[in-house]
């Protein structure tokens, strides 16, 4: 399975802009600010309606962090959030509410998100209910059975609780739940990292029919670039709060720049086991973000650091169409060549 480009529209779906997210540490008696933990510290991007962008990266580097500052479950600390032209960040409570009828949620642990003691006619009934989406009883028992029939699980299974279910029967239903409003856009927060590679697969799937059948665009959080190969369209790599590479999911697969994402990708497992696969092993653990390091905040663990890159930042530049990279090593003339790894 390929996924091609998604065509530009007039303006993306979702719009973020220079988002910042840091969270104060307090301490002391009188509970002061003694410092910050640096979650996200200036993330840009944008995802077209029928598009999925995935955010990937090791446990840390703040992409959960923002998938809830668009969800707006927290305040921002800077930067702008759109949602189809207008913008969401700083909308007042009184109309959040038709913001979170077009964006909605599916996390990791399918269990801990529903309510073991609701049925599942009552779990998807709710959203339709707050959302005004049915009219009448009669309605709303065919708008559930309908979701059902979308997320391929058996009309009768809707009176049976969750723990009647199996995980990956579990995420389908969280799946129904975030279709019921008539989301535009699904943020999908490590939605398939604890199933199964079989049940893996087959969400996946799920997720990429729905995605062609109601052009929903999908934000795909995930530590692990191999679960998205084939369900993304573009990928952006986080590192310590920030965006280090993003390129559609061909270039970024075969010609990555970042030497961060080519550690991540030497991990990916090869499907011919007698290919040959260099593997760069990142040394050392991910810096506190409390005190992210100077320059390049990959230096500490970058197999090819020289001394520019630990007083300097490196700035995303424009590799290709629509590839970004932020490494000094881009700059080389002439070519993006780099050094084999020591
Ligand atoms: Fe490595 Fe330097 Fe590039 Fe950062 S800027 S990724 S430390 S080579």
């Amino acid at each position: 399975m390929t996924r091609a480009p998604v065509a530009s529209r007039e303006h993306p779906l979702l719009e973020v802009n220079a988002l910042k997210k840091h969270f104060p540490i307090r301490g002391g008696l009188l509970g002061r600010t003694t410092g910050n933990v640096h979650a996200v510290d200036g993330v840009t991007f944008d995802i077209r309606r029928g598009e999925t962008l995935s955010l990937v990266g090791e446990s840390g580097c703040g992409k959960s962090t923002v998938g809830k500052a668009i969800l707006r479950l927290f305040a921002l600390t800077d930067g702008e959030v759109y949602l189809d032209g207008e913008r969401i960040d700083n909308m007042p409570a009184r109309t959040l509410r038709a913001m979170r009828k077009r964006v909605q949620v599916v996390f990791q642990d399918p269990f801990s998100s529903l309510n073991p003691r609701q049925k599942v006619r009552d779990i998807l009934a709710e959203p339709l209910i707050n959302f005004g989406m049915a009219r009448g009883r009669r309605d709303l028992n065919a708008k559930v059975e309908a979701l059902m029939d979308k997320v391929r699980l058996p009309r009768d299974a809707v009176d049976r609780f969750p723990h009647e279910f199996s995980g990956g029967q579990r995420q389908r239903i969280c799946i129904a739940r975030a279709l019921a409003p008539g989301a535009d856009l699904i943020i999908c927060d490590e939605a398939v990292s604890a199933l199964d590679v079989s049940v893996k697969a087959q969400i996946i799937n799920l997720m990429v029919d729905l995605q062609d059948e109601l052009g929903l665009a999908l934000l795909f959080i995930s530590h692990d670039l191999a679960t998205v190969e084939h369900l993304t369209h573009r990928v952006a790599v986080m590192y310590l709060g920030k965006i280090v590479e993003l390129a559609d999911r061909r270039s970024l697969f075969a010609h990555s720049h970042h030497p961060y994402t080519r550690a991540l990708l030497s991990a990916v497992p090869v499907p011919d086991p007698m290919a040959k696969r260099n593997r760069i092993i990142l040394t050392g653990d991910v810096p506190s973000p409390i005190n992210p390091p100077s320059g390049c905040r990959f230096h500490t663990r970058c197999p090819f650091v020289f001394d520019r890159c630990r007083t300097e930042e490196p700035l995303l530049r424009k590799m290709g169409e629509g590839h970004l990279s932020a490494c000094h090593l881009d700059e080389v003339p002439g070519g993006q060549v780099l050094p084999n790894a020591a």
